[in-house]
């Protein structure tokens, strides 16, 4: 089908309609030429059902030493990336940088921690149950965790102490994901988000782009984001850490940009949010995400890297709530 076809057939989802996969496969191709004609319809969709835009912000409460290991990440104990790490911070440091965050108006503080996650409670996590419940006593954000994989008792906690968002990254496509991971499944993954929305939790999952998959595998990520229904979607650049074990060659704007809009028209109601990576990859075309279908940011800096400061984040969103 030529490019101009298939936009035109993608209009549908405008009406309420779909996208099969095979549309969006075509779709995430567009060349050059077509590319405004792609992101002028994935910011129409976006405009008639997502108006808000909203930034989220992070700590890495704990870094380093992990167990597994996911390919892209600095903070896998198989890897030798000069990063910092450090136990789980402090009650009072994980209190300040939620002030911070509020400060700074963000809409929601996340707290992160590396490892593969606390399928049961323990010590550790009892001190980060502990420090949500200050943070929603005394500052009042709301609060968002990502702490790898979980089980229904971690989860049924983290409910209970007012968290409203599950942060788990499916990271790519489930027919990629042993090219990046050898230590745990795909599997394991979605059945957490599966777990948090059967306990009708928010769930924010998305992936990084960029590792070496093709464009289809982020179609395939798209569609199976769709059929678990999250809410949130975080699609993340590849920032390639010396140290790390990923090699391949960084992917062009316009494949990033292709990919932000044929999310939006795979998942029309959820949040697009563009995360880790946009500030290298995009340099001053950042701006065009939001005009191509997302609408949201991670602003404040991310886990092993630093982003812009929040200032020029706030002037950014400013600017684009007034577009
Ligand atoms: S992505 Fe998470 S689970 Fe994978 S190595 Fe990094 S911290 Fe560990």
């Amino acid at each position: 089908m030529h490019t101009t076809d298939a936009i035109t057939k993608a209009y549908a989802v405008l009406d309420g309609g779909t996208l099969s996969e095979a549309l969006a496969r075509e779709l995430i191709e567009t060349p050059r030429e077509y590319a405004m004609d792609l992101y002028s319809l994935a910011n129409k969709v976006r405009l008639s059902v997502q108006q808000k835009f909203d930034a989220c912000t992070i700590i890495n409460a704990k870094s380093g030493g992990c167990t597994e290991d996911c390919a892209f990440c600095a903070q896998s104990a198989s890897h030798q990336a000069d990063i910092d790490t450090y136990p789980l911070l402090s009650e009072e440091k994980i209190l300040e940088k939620a002030r911070e965050a509020k400060a700074s108006g963000a809409s929601a503080f996340s707290i992160v921690t590396s490892g593969n996650g606390y399928k049961t409670p323990n010590r550790e996590f009892e001190k980060i149950i502990s420090a949500i419940r200050r943070i929603r006593a005394e500052v009042g954000i709301a609060m968002h965790v990502s702490l790898g994989i979980l089980g229904d008792e971690t989860l049924r906690m983290l409910k209970d102490a007012d968290v409203s968002m599950i942060h788990h990254n499916l990271e790519t496509a489930p027919s990629f994901f042993p090219n990046i991971c050898t230590t745990h499944t795909i599997g394991e993954r979605i059945e957490t988000v599966r777990r948090a929305k059967a306990l009708g939790m928010a769930v924010c999952s998305g992936g990084i782009i960029g590792l070496g998959e093709t464009p289809a595998q982020r179609v395939e990520l798209a569609f199976t984001l769709k059929g678990l229904d999250v809410d949130s979607i975080p699609i993340n650049v590849l920032n390639a850490i010396e140290g790390t074990r990923v090699t391949a060659a960084p992917i062009s704007i316009r494949e990033i940009i292709n990919t932000v809009a044929v999310f939006r028209l795979v998942n029309p109601r959820m949040t697009i949010k563009i995360a880790a990576g946009r500030e290298t990859a995009l340099g001053d075309w950042q701006g065009l995400v939001f005009n191509a279908g997302a609408n949201s940011m991670l602003i404040g800096g991310y886990l092993t890297t630093c982003g812009r400061s929040i200032t020029a984040d706030q002037g950014l969103i400013r600017s684009l709530t007034g577009f």
